[in-house]
């Protein structure tokens, strides 16, 4: 085993703090990444802080890893020494089922290897995240970085990145839809620039008037805030398609009711408990509400790669190591413009 320094948390209600932990010797088909930066999801929130059930602890968070590979096993044919690496939300699958047989990896039947907070294939093995030093990973589940700057702004894409390009892509977002992106966070401010990308008129809908100037910077052709209800009513049946990324409890029925006959919520938000909708929300106007959960490794590659050809990045706030707990704060406020990311350079050894 390999000794990994690290930040996580020894029970829910623990600050982050360092811990050193260990990770399996490089295999022959693994990569070993040294970390240079981490993205901080406020799924890093949820789970450190056991809102969607118990976590395995300690936990070390973060799934929106970038670094370069230092040592490649004898059978890897992908990368080498040098290449600029990514990890996303998972690490391995089953492998076998129609799922990963298809590139949807994350719905595999018997459950994807979360990048922490879970375990690897024995079973008994817990997976820790990218708020540490190294990640050892099979070469499969790793993705190619085809980028030569703002490398901060792309550990994000590995998370926020492929969890809003995956169901924009899905639903078909093009030139003559009416988009709305209902959060202005992490993934919401993905989402903008993913739906104006692909050509939609894009209506960002926040609780934040802050938040005005930087949504129309970042692609969106309205800003409409939430909060006033007289905004709202002026906006019935006018979406094809909203994408729902909020991390709180709300209700839904306001804004399903902004949809279009056939339109669409496309949820990715986790609120750690029920939202709340009235089927006449959806009946009324054959509606739907559809999920979705982040990529397959094949997709999340060509969201990389297209966000390297169109100059795509991640906006984001680059922090040290020991500020994250501060960072989780300002999150929860929706305080943050539009993604923390920590320099791995700030973790002491
Ligand atoms: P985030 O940065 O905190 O953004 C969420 C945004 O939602 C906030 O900035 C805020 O934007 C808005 N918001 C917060 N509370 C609200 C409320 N009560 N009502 C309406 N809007 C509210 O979080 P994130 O990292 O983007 O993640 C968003 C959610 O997606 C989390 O639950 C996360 O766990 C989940 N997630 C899901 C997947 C997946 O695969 N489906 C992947 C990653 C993350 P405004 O200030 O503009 O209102
Ligand atoms: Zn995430
Ligand atoms: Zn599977």
């Amino acid at each position: 085993m390999i000794k990994v320094n690290g930040f996580g948390a020894n029970s829910k209600e623990d600050q982050l703090h360092a811990l050193e932990f260990q990770r399996r010797e490089v295999g022959p088909s693994d990569v070993k990444i040294d970390i240079l930066y981490c993205g901080v999801c406020h799924s890093d929130i949820h789970m450190a802080r056991s809102e969607w059930g118990p976590a395995i602890y300690p936990i070390v968070p973060g799934h929106e890893i970038i670094g370069r590979v230092t040592e490649v096993g004898n059978a890897v044919t992908k990368f080498k020494v040098g290449d600029l690496a990514g990890v996303g939300v998972f690490v391995d699958s089953c492998r076998k089922c129609k799922s990963c047989t298809s590139g949807l990896e994350q719905y595999c039947d018997e459950g994807m290897t979360p990048t922490y907070n879970g375990y690897y294939r024995d079973g008994m093995t817990p997976t820790f995240g990218g708020y540490s030093s190294t990640y050892i990973i099979d070469e499969g589940y790793t993705l190619h970085l085809p980028f030569t700057k703002n490398l901060e702004g792309v550990a994000p894409l590995l998370c926020a990145g492929i969890t809003t390009y995956s169901p924009l892509k899905y639903a078909g977002v093009s030139k003559g839809h009416k988009v709305a992106v209902l959060g202005l966070g992490g993934l919401g401010h993905m989402a903008v620039k993913f739906a104006a990308s692909f050509g939609a008129e894009v209506t960002m809908l926040s609780t934040s008037p802050s938040k005005e100037a930087d949504a129309k910077r970042l692609g969106a052709h309205h800003f409409v805030l939430t909060t006033d209800k007289n905004q709202l009513k002026g906006l019935k049946m006018q979406f094809d398609f909203i994408l729902n990324t909020v991390a709180a409890v709300h209700d839904m029925n306001q804004y399903l009711d902004l949809l279009k006959v056939d339109g669409k919520m496309l949820v990715v938000g986790i609120p750690p408990e029920d939202n709340r909708f009235n089927a006449a929300s959806i009946i009324s106007k054959r509606r739907s509400i559809v999920g979705s959960m982040i990529g397959g490794i094949k997709e999340t590659q060509e969201m990389l790669d297209y966000c390297a050809a169109n100059d795509i990045y991640s906006d984001v706030e680059v922090i040290p190591m020991d500020y994250i707990n501060t960072a989780y704060e300002r999150v929860i406020k929706s305080d943050v413009k539009y993604r923390f990311v920590i320099d791995m350079k700030t973790l002491k050894a």
